[in-house]
């Protein structure tokens, strides 16, 4: 194996997961890992895990953009803050967050957002929403929507916001949930479907109590089988996303997947977050070992599903730089097994040439709005689909993987490149790592909140 010594001489920099200060920090290798090392002036040392197997990390980078040529800069827009950070960014968006309410019908022990039933902060008035999605609408490739929070469906207008969504011309919008109110209210999947939802996006970490008792404080599980229950009648398709944490759920991403196969095609695909430490999470829990690496996942999904779901299988997101996620198609076949279709790349990548969108985004675009809404009625006038779509539509799952970076592990050199954005009141995108990233004492980098 040849190992570009670029990318662990190389410098890159990163932030002091203390002050938030701008430190230089380099990729090493020891003992099969691949670590970030930084240090600062006045906080010292930091050492955090990025990647189990030193060998497959570079692997995983081949066609990504990390350290090539630049695409043209200044596409992402910048923070109203000067936090130093922005003006820098190169990747266009490919998934644009809003963040609308910070309410929230749990308090999850484990939260990003630190979202709670108490939170009480403004939200942006429907007025505000109006502006951010004609900013994602005027981008060169229009991005997928999430309409995020805290929890969403709270929001009594988000139908109103779908269709101001749709009445921009946003081509997928993705409603982002815990589950809570679709399981309680049978006709609300069908009112988020009318409104223009082309998907829900689901949290769901396991398929036993226990995980839900330890990321979400309660039991869930027949509460969002319900929910479930419900889009299905519904027709509106369903990505299932788990938080997955060491010793909480990493044994159960076989599971998830064959619970999955169960509900095609009512869910589309399982999107596995690995556990960032931002925002809530166990105190003193951004240990290494608690940490679960991209790899990780890849690896656990082959054993626990038997070489169902093979490691060669699951391919990296071509992108700015690969290491941030991965995303595979499958079909079922008529066994019932799980068979892959290659690459989810349906869209050229750059050639580093200045390029009048970012490649990289549109591909992600592309993904989403072919995957993740295929067999939808909408697409086909409300008849039913034919042809390859009829034979394959019914019979897809996607399985995808995102591993957010926060104040241990955050390198600014990926973040440069970063095409999954949240966008403020303000119209800014700030992509989402350094948006929700929080320091020890939980400060975030910009004021942004
Ligand atoms: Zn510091």
């Amino acid at each position: 194996v040849t190992r570009p010594v670029a990318l662990t001489d190389a410098g890159t920099s990163s932030l002091c997961p203390v002050c938030l200060r701008r430190v230089s920090a380099r990729r090493t290798i020891e003992d099969d890992n691949v670590y970030l090392d930084k240090e600062c002036p006045e906080h010292g040392a930091f050492r955090a895990l990025l990647w189990r197997g030193a060998e497959s990390y570079f692997g995983w980078a081949e066609g990504s953009r990390h350290g090539g040529a630049p695409n043209e800069p200044g596409l992402s827009g910048r923070c109203a803050e000067a936090c130093g950070l922005c003006g820098e960014r190169e990747g266009d968006t490919c998934i644009a967050v809003l963040h609308l309410t910070d309410r929230c019908n749990l308090r999850c022990p484990v939260c990003f957002a630190d979202s709670c039933p108490a939170a009480s902060d403004g939200e942006p008035s429907l007025a505000d929403v109006e502006r951010m999605l004609s900013a994602c609408a005027e981008k060169a490739v229009r991005p997928s929507v999430q309409l995020s929070g805290g929890e969403v469906t709270l929001r009594d207008d988000l139908p109103s916001i779908l269709g101001l969504a749709k009445d921009c011309g946003l081509p997928h919008v993705q409603v982002n949930t815990n589950g809570l109110k679709l399981a309680g209210d049978p006709e609300y999947a069908g009112c988020l479907a009318r409104a223009g939802a082309d998907v829900v996006y689901l949290q769901f970490d396991g398929v036993t109590e226990d995980v839900f008792r330890t990321l979400r404080g309660r039991d869930l599980l027949q509460v969002k089988v319900k929910a479930l229950k419900h889009c299905r009648e519904a027709g509106l398709g369903v990505i299932l996303v788990p938080t997955v944490l060491a010793g909480v759920n990493d044994h159960q991403l076989g599971d998830l997947v064959r619970f999955a196969k169960d509900w095609i095609p009512t869910v589309r695909g399982v999107q596995f977050q690995m556990l960032s430490f931002f925002g809530r999470y166990p105190a003193g829990g951004e240990c290494d070992e608690r940490r679960v690496t991209l790899p990780d996942v890849v690896r656990a999904l082959e054993t626990q599903t038997g070489g169902e779901v093979a490691a060669t299988a699951v391919t990296p997101r071509r992108k700015y730089d690969a290491h941030c996620s991965f995303s595979s198609v499958f079909l079922l076949d008529a066994g019932g097994n799980l068979c892959a279709l290659g690459s989810a790349d349906d869209v050229p990548a750059g050639s580093g040439q200045p390029m009048p969108f970012d490649p990289f985004a549109a591909e992600a675009v592309a993904f989403a709005r072919k995957y993740w809404r295929a067999g939808s009625c909408r697409d086909c006038g409300g008849r039913a689909p034919t042809g390859l779509a009829a034979q394959i539509g019914g019979r897809l799952l996607t399985l995808s993987g995102m591993h957010f970076q926060d104040a241990w592990t955050i390198d600014l050199e990926r973040v440069r490149g970063c095409c999954v954005h949240v966008v403020t009141p303000a119209c800014d995108f700030v992509p989402l790592c350094l948006y929700y990233l929080t320091s020890v004492s939980g400060r975030r980098p910009c004021a942004l909140s």
